[in-house]
């Protein structure tokens, strides 16, 4: 992994403050040092490297969006870039980092108390408590908002929290998980925080993924389990709730995607300049440049459409349909450049020592997480025609 970044010809980077920059450059250093030389062999052995978690934690950005975190505030464009560093590092860990600090601690900062905020924030963003989020159902996908099948039942001042979760990630191990259930009474989506070792809560972990291997993702099971109503986010009232929170970290995914096209690109880049074939480097060739220069130009196009998306974040004009376009065309766009990385080292894209066949696989979930490119269609369709296709 270069220690500039090679793929961003524009310099977008160069929009960042000098203290963001720095912050950037730290973390940067951090992936390229122990998360790089190891994300291959937890990987293939579908581990998670706890041993990590430390090194998150000094770098002290979990909590920069939030204010209970004392320190500077940052712009939505260093939250991005801080996105896409990691997944150009290791998409595993930036689903990690993100499922902690964009759903859990986003579901907490937007939906929870004063009170609940001051009580769970701090530990998160000292990473000395990991979070996750369980929104997404067996039988309940993309149409979540609707189908939510999880019950919430009130009795005194405990709630029962009934139903079942899959791929939640983080949630082996993880010591707060926001669960959203639907309250029996009124029929509205509410959000849960549910601590390690409440009984009637078990996780088992799902096994044999092809992509995004070292993130643990469960399928829950909540059998009467209580949840006191100090643990009920006071603020999430309905699905329009959970929404905002999606609203934000469907943006980070779009600046992911950017991130797993930024590796490709450098992956490939330093392939063609290396590998020779018919007496010299392949990137000699008209058509081997030509994959270089399609990815650049799909990595260069995502790359400024997420920083005008960041701007919006900050000036608080952005809306669902401003991240559902970004999410689902960087997405769509990264499928393409891993593609044509691969392309580019022929057999050797398959091997999972030459990086490339890690980034394609793990193209596939961003591509169909945080909702998938149809359902992400149909939330700007809706947008721009005024009419819903949702069925
Ligand atoms: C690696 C990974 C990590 C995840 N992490 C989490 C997590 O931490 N927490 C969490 O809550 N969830 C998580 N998810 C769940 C993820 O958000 C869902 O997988 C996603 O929303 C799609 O749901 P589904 O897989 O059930 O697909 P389905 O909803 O069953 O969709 C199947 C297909 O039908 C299409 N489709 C569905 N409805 C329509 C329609 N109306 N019109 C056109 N096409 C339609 C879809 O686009 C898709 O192609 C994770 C998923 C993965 C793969």
């Amino acid at each position: 992994m270069p220690e500039v970044l090679t793929g961003d010809i524009y310099r977008f980077e160069d929009m960042l403050s000098h203290h963001e920059r720095d912050i950037l450059l730290r973390v940067r250093e951090f992936l390229r040092s122990q998360v790089v030389p190891i994300a291959n062999e937890f990987w293939r052995r579908e581990e998670f490297p706890v041993e990590l978690v430390k090194g998150f934690a000094d770098l002290g950005i979990a909590g920069l969006a939030y204010d209970e975190v004392p320190g500077l505030r940052p712009s939505s464009l260093l939250s991005g870039f801080l996105a896409m560093e990691m997944a150009r590092a290791d998409p595993s860990m930036a689903t990690f980092f993100g499922v902690h600090t964009g759903l859990a601690m986003g579901s907490i900062a937007a939906c929870g108390s004063t009170g609940q905020r001051e009580r769970w924030l701090p530990p998160m963003s000292r990473m000395e408590q990991i979070g996750a989020f369980a929104l997404t159902e067996p039988q309940g996908g993309s149409d979540v908002a609707g189908g939510l099948r999880t019950t919430a039942r009130r009795v005194g001042d405990t709630w029962f929290l009934d139903g079942a979760k899959r791929w939640i990630g983080n949630a082996t191990f993880a010591d707060l998980v926001v669960v959203w259930a639907r309250d029996v009474e009124d029929g509205h989506v509410k959000g849960f925080v549910v601590e390690r070792g409440t009984p009637g809560f078990t996780a088992t972990k799902i096994r044999n993924k092809m992509a995004l291997r070292s993130v643990q993702n469960a399928d829950i099971v909540l059998d009467g389990c209580r949840v006191p109503e100090d643990n009920r986010l006071q603020k999430a009232r309905s699905f329009r709730d959970t929404a905002g929170i999606l609203r934000r970290t469907r943006s980070g995914v779009a600046w992911q995607a950017v991130g797993v096209m930024l590796a490709a690109y450098e992956i490939a880049l330093d392939y063609a300049k290396e590998r020779e074939q018919f007496g010299g480097p392949i990137g000699r060739f008209q058509l081997v440049q030509d994959l270089l220069v399609r990815m650049l130009g799909n990595t260069t196009s995502c790359l400024g459409m997420v920083v005008r998306l960041a701007q919006l974040q900050d000036e608080g004009t952005y809306r669902d349909e401003h991240s559902a376009l970004a999410k689902a065309y960087c997405t769509t766009r990264m499928r393409e450049v891993v593609g044509w990385a691969r392309e580019l080292l022929a057999g050797n894209g398959i091997v999972l020592d030459y990086d490339i066949g890690r980034f394609v696989a793990d193209a596939e979930a961003l591509y169909s997480y945080e909702g998938t490119r149809e359902i992400n269609t149909l939330i700007v369709g809706r947008a721009i025609t005024g009419l819903s296709a949702f069925v």
